[in-house]
């Protein structure tokens, strides 16, 4: 088993589909020319890969051609890479995946898993073998602390036969992202990747092998112009054209021997980094429509599957060696040593014998040749027998030389003892960094946090800044309106100020005129100031006289002041005297016209009484005239009277002397009575019968005072 890093070119295989049947229906026609086994003519122009499969070629005769060998390969520990490009329908998913659960349908995928399981069935008992199978649609590339790439969130699983492998890549495809284009119903348009990780440890030998196998089925290769796709599914057409793309520069740069590989322009290419140019066998199956209408897609896929075929990749038996196999390498590594330093010795004797001016005989000469075989055969010979230089040429050491060979021996010893102190040293110190690194990776997680947070509140200060910026913006329009606002204020304020001089000089003036004026005023004050004192004493006498007058309208209330410095209520007293004198004078008047008015009417009722008192002296006189005339009619009558009485006497005496006859006799003499009223008159019936009635009285023993005869008269 050899673990020395062999080149080895990508083999790029070419299969042709049949003709489908919208093609034929189509009439399209059929373009590619066969040439032997490995030649195809398209279009006039010829293209040669490893094997050019017609589309008659079964599954069986694809897989044979294209993928045992890479089992075996990868068994043996090296990896392996079996992908599909072609344009959208050319075969690639019927290639690697055909017919997954048909014995003759099945592609390269299903085959390989038998093979594999049925390679471990037969194997050694001492191997033991760790299969994983990954399986992921829609890559999503990432890679881990030692810059490994890895595909993320795919399904990772160890499995123990070929049905587990089956139900994985089943479970992948479920996971498949598929949109109908108008290529036709089977168009994919994503990348599939089925990987197989197989560890063998061989129990006895503790050797340890492990081989990686890559299958990948690209999605179509055609422009994304052709598929007809819009939004989502043309955003992810581009994505995938773009790592399409990727692959097509990376093998191009690999064809032309480029110094930089742009294996990290896509995940695609990150994928297959190791696929492509690193330590991998790999073959690249490139599928093609045989129809005339996809002429220029089956043109570029051919151009693409020629570019990779140039590409050399270098492999090597990924192996783990045993502590044996350790030191059996070391032990050999040793021999290598020897032989070189021999070369040297001889090479150096040589040098010496031709310098010194001896002519070396060419069978005693340094045979590069034979050297390098040597050391080649070191190299390869097995780990379990010892190294053998037959046909060194034979050196013969003296004893000086062999302890000089003891000593560098016993200092390479001491060497290497130091170098495996240092690679403890080294390991030490990087299991310290390991540890650094953790901790880095929490740093910077927790930097990364704080960075999210630092963005959300930077965020949150720019829009703080925005509304910032935009109340500025107003601020500043106020402010500009503020300027243009002062600027009219200060030309305002000018105006004023020289408003304000002339008004100032105004007021000079005004105030010196009010100084002339002022002592004007004082001169008037002083003036009035002596009216004053004059009116006061005018005032005082007045109050005197109004005083006065008071006492003399009958005003308790006038009091007299002396008038020395209380002017102003002295003025009021006066005021209200005079109110008081008015009031009062009004009311003489009033009671003057009156009077007046009363002695009009006086004297005119004088006048009247005086006619009246004329008339009534007039009267009087009338009267005593009468009343004499009557008084002497009285004496007269009172002589008539007297004589009557006299004769009333004398016949009350008759009539007492006739009563006391009887009383019967009264009636006659009322009757008498009455004869006498009419007769004499009233007042002397009054007499008559006041007598009569005091005699009546006496005569009926009830002694009353009898009316006067001149109550009688009103009585009456
Ligand atoms: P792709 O994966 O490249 O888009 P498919 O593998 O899905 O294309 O192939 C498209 C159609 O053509 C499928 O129906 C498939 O069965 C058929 N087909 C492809 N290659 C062959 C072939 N070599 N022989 C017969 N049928 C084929
Ligand atoms: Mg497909």
């Amino acid at each position: 088993m050899a673990d020395v890093p062999a080149e080895c070119t990508i083999k790029v295989m070419c299969r042709f589909r049949p003709l489908n049947s919208s093609e034929v229906t189509r009439g399209d026609k059929y373009i590619p020319k066969f040439q032997g086994e490995d030649h195809v003519v398209v279009g006039s122009k010829p293209f040669q890969f490893d094997r050019v499969f017609q589309p008659n070629t079964t599954q069986e005769q694809v897989y044979n051609a294209c993928a045992q060998k890479i089992v075996k390969d990868v068994l043996e520990g090296y990896n392996g890479t079996i992908f599909a490009y072609g344009q959208t329908s050319s075969g690639k998913t019927h290639t690697m995946e055909g017919n997954l659960h048909d014995t003759d349908g099945m592609g390269i995928i299903p085959r390989i898993v038998q093979d594999i399981f049925n390679y471990i069935y037969s194997m050694d008992e001492n191997l033991e073998f760790h299969i994983k199978v990954v399986s992921k649609t829609n890559l999503s590339v990432h890679e881990d602390k030692n810059r490994v790439p890895y595909v993320k969130g795919c399904t990772e699983r160890f499995v123990c036969s070929p049905e587990e492998v089956m139900d994985t890549i089943d479970e992948g495809k479920s996971n498949r992202h598929v949109a109908v284009t108008n290529m036709n119903e089977h168009s994919s348009r994503s990348h599939s990747i089925f990987q197989i990780n197989v560890k063998q440890e061989n129990t006895a030998t503790e050797q340890k092998l492990s081989g990686k196998l890559y299958l990948v089925d690209l999605a179509g290769s055609e422009k994304v112009s052709k598929t007809g796709a819009e939004g989502a599914v043309l955003d992810e057409a581009k994505n995938i054209n773009k790592s399409l793309s990727s692959l097509g520069n990376v093998i191009s740069a690999l064809a032309e021997g480029s110094g930089y590989i742009p294996y990290r322009d896509s995940k695609m290419t990150r994928i297959l980094q190791d696929s492509l140019g690193g330590n991998c066998r790999t073959t690249i199956v490139i599928c093609a429509s045989p129809s005339a209408y996809n002429e220029s897609e089956t043109k570029s896929t051919l151009m693409f599957g020629q570019r990779a075929k140039t590409i050399k990749n270098t492999v090597c038996v990924n192996v783990e060696l045993t502590a044996e196999q350790w030191k059996k390498k070391y032990e050999r590594e040793k021999e290598k040593g020897k032989a070189l330093r021999n070369t040297i010795t001889w090479l150096e004797n040589e040098l010496n014998r031709w310098r010194n001016g001896e002519s070396v005989p060419v069978d005693e000469q340094f045979d590069k040749e034979k050297a390098q075989a040597e050391v080649l055969a070191l190299d390869n010979v097995p780990n379990d027998k010892p190294a053998s230089t037959p046909n060194m040429p034979q050196l013969r050491l003296t004893d000086a030389e062999k302890d000089t060979c003891e000593v560098e021996l016993a200092k390479l010893y001491k060497q290497l003892d130091d170098k495996d102190d240092e690679i403890n040293q080294q390991s030490q110190l990087a299991e310290k960094l390991k540890q650094q690194m953790l901790d880095q990776e929490e740093l910077l997680a927790s930097s990364r946090r704080d960075h999210d947070n630092l963005q959300s509140e930077l965020n949150r200060l720019q829009a703080e800044n925005e509304a910032s910026k935009d109340e500025v913006k107003e601020v500043l329009q106020a402010l500009e309106e503020l300027a243009v606002n002062y600027d009219q204020k200060s030309q305002e304020v000018e105006d004023k100020t020289k408003e304000f001089e002339m008004v100032s000089d105004e007021l000079n003036q005004k105030s010196s005129v009010l100084t002339s004026i002022d002592s004007e005023l004082q001169k008037l004050k002083d003036m009035s100031n002596h009216q004053k004192k004059r009116v006061s004493e005018m005032m005082s006498s007045l109050l005197k006289d109004l005083a006065e007058i008071g006492i003399a309208v009958g005003s308790t209330e006038v009091k007299l002041h002396d008038g020395s410095g209380l002017i102003d209520e002295d003025f009021t007293v006066a005021r209200l005297y005079i109110s008081k004198m008015k009031s009062e004078v009004k009311t003489m008047v009033k009671r003057s016209k009156q009077l007046e008015s009363t002695q009009s009417e006086s004297n005119k009722k004088m006048d009247e009484n005086d006619k009246e008192l004329a008339a009534c002296q007039l009267r009087i006189q009338q009267h005593e005239a009468k009343i004499k005339s009557l008084t002497e009619y009285l004496q007269n009558v009172e002589q008539k009277k007297r004589q009557l009485e006299e004769n009333v006497d004398s016949l009350n005496e008759e009539l007492v002397k006739i009563s006391a006859q009887g009383t019967t006799h009264t009636h006659t003499a009322t009757a008498t009575l009455y004869a006498l009223i009419t007769h004499n008159g009233i007042h002397l019936v009054g007499a008559r019968f006041h007598r009569a009635w005091s005699r009546l009285h006496a005569v009926g023993g009830v002694h009353k005072k009898p009316p006067s005869p001149w109550s009688l008269v009103c009585y009456f």
